[in-house]
């Protein structure tokens, strides 16, 4: 599943073990395995084989360039959602005919630029973006293809913060006002409509919610089809769950089982955006425990690493597997990780189980492949820390620790304070 693996008591990353990166790098780092991003990409690929959908990584999920760069390599599409991300992917060579680019707030510039990389279609998410992107296509004479994202209406059964699918969510167009403006499609000169989109929240465990999303679609389609407006694509989103503690989650080949047939039956070329699936597991964080306090009611680890770097726990309640790097025989005792933050809310695991290491005892927060370095900041002026990659028995930075010197870029004190 992964190539986080401990060899003779040692955490390795494939062939590596990874003290001897954190000595090299310093504290904290993340740190990716080229083998297990491949592999999921692979998994997927080969499960959908039949239809050979469009595989389009979704990038905010990790958007490091050595991974981007490793999915590209494998065929990959991107799944991007700024310009910022179109510009990123474009330095590993990404096919723009296997992108897709989501937002419910494209800007002018956005849009432009997306236009100009001739990218595979926009998932557009409202009527006035629609016209938007009809102007800037009329203004830069070139026709483009949309999908509509629509909003199906339905639980996806995982956190709050990652459900997208119903209606008291920003996301996506409900199924009448999409209808009317496939209806209307005339009215959009430059702009070729014909794509559905649907994602309806991520790290979604079983495929009930996507089958109920897909069937909904599925009668959409018949309805469009009785009127006769022919679609070509339909992009089934991203939100395949991962393993972070004792879910069990499909895997990809019982994903396919499931939702398969129902795929064939519309007849369209399928384009998928998996993000979590791909690079959740395909990561850690590796911190340095500073100290351990007793104050007498619970124990905490301190560790250098804080929610600045990783912020998940804080952010979702979500779990991560905590382990030391070197197995321990220290007693076990009930306490939480914690970062040097001033939060409470800074956390990597709460109540946990877990030995008393010591100062300079590294540890690892597992399955921070997605979701982790994309989110972290400068708070409490921290520089954000490094990513490494792993291939094999070769080890590289693929970017820096933060300096203060990186901090400190474009801020000044104003003249009218000097
Ligand atoms: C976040 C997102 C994804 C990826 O979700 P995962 O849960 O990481 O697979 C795919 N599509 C869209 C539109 C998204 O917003």
């Amino acid at each position: 599943m992964h190539d986080f693996k401990f060899k003779n008591n040692e955490l390795h990353c494939e062939s590596v073990k990874v003290s001897t990166i954190a000595k090299k790098v310093g504290t904290p780092f993340y740190l990716y395995s080229h083998h297990t991003l491949v592999d999921h990409f692979t998994k997927i690929q080969k499960a959908f084989k039949k239809i050979d959908p469009i595989i389009c990584f979704a990038m905010k999920a990790n958007d490091n360039l050595a991974v981007l760069k490793t999915l590209a390599d494998e065929g990959a599409g991107f799944d991007i959602v700024s310009v910022g991300e179109l510009k990123k992917v474009k330095k590993v060579g990404a096919d723009p005919k296997k992108i897709v680019f989501a937002s419910v707030g494209k800007t002018e510039e956005e849009i432009t630029a997306a236009i100009k990389a001739g990218i595979l279609f926009f998932n557009v998410e409202s009527l006035p973006e629609l016209e938007e992107i009809n102007a800037i296509a009329k203004k830069l004479k070139k026709k483009t293809q949309i999908a509509l994202r629509i909003n199906p209406d339905v639980e996806a059964a995982t956190h709050a913060k990652i459900t997208t699918g119903t209606l008291r969510n920003k996301f996506g167009i409900d199924l009448q006002t999409a209808r009317h403006i496939l209806n209307e499609q005339k009215k959009y000169p430059f702009l070729k409509i014909n794509g559905l989109h649907v994602h309806i929240g991520s790290q979604i465990t079983s495929s009930a919610p996507f089958i109920h999303a897909i069937k909904k679609v599925i009668d959409f389609i018949g309805v469009l089809q009785k009127e006769g407006i022919p679609l070509e694509y339909l992009d089934i989103g991203g939100g395949l769950g991962i393993v972070y503690h004792d879910e069990k989650p499909q895997t990809a080949q019982d994903f396919a089982n499931a939702i398969l047939p129902y795929l064939e039956k519309t007849g369209l070329k399928i384009v998928m955006e998996p993000g979590r699936f791909i690079a959740g597991n395909a990561g850690i964080f590796v911190t340095q425990v500073l100290y351990l306090k007793d104050n007498g009611f619970k124990k905490f680890l301190i560790v250098d690493g804080g929610m600045n770097d990783l912020l998940r726990p804080s952010l979702y309640d979500a779990y991560h597997d905590v382990v030391a790097l070197k197995k321990s025989n220290a007693k076990k005792v009930k306490m939480d990780i914690v970062g040097p933050i001033c939060e409470s809310g800074d956390f990597f695991a709460k109540d946990r189980i877990f030995p008393q290491l010591k100062k300079g005892d590294l540890i690892a927060v597992m399955s921070t492949g997605a979701y982790g370095y994309v989110m972290a900041s400068n708070y409490n002026v921290r520089g954000r820390p490094p990513e490494v990659m792993v291939r094999g028995n070769k080890y590289a930075i693929t970017k820096k620790r933060e300096t203060f010197q990186d901090l400190m870029r474009g801020e000044c004190i104003p003249e009218f304070l000097k």
